[in-house]
């Protein structure tokens, strides 16, 4: 289950995005999006991001 960016909570800050170790996420439009295929499954965005925007979808 790769971590899924909900948009109507994301902010654009990019914390998730330094907080990825394998550069899983990208900002599209002022967004982030988690590229799946990259995704380690490791929660780090997760427990980074300030309004809660990131889950761990199926
Ligand atoms: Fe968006 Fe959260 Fe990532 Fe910031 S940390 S860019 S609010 S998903």
């Amino acid at each position: 289950m790769p971590a899924v960016v909900d948009p109507e909570k994301c902010e654009g800050c990019g914390d998730c995005i330094s907080s990825c170790a394998t550069n899983a996420i990208v900002m599209e439009e002022d967004k982030a999006k988690v590229k799946p295929e990259d995704c380690c499954e490791c929660n780090a965005c997760i427990d980074q991001c300030p309004t809660h925007a990131i889950s761990m979808q199926g």
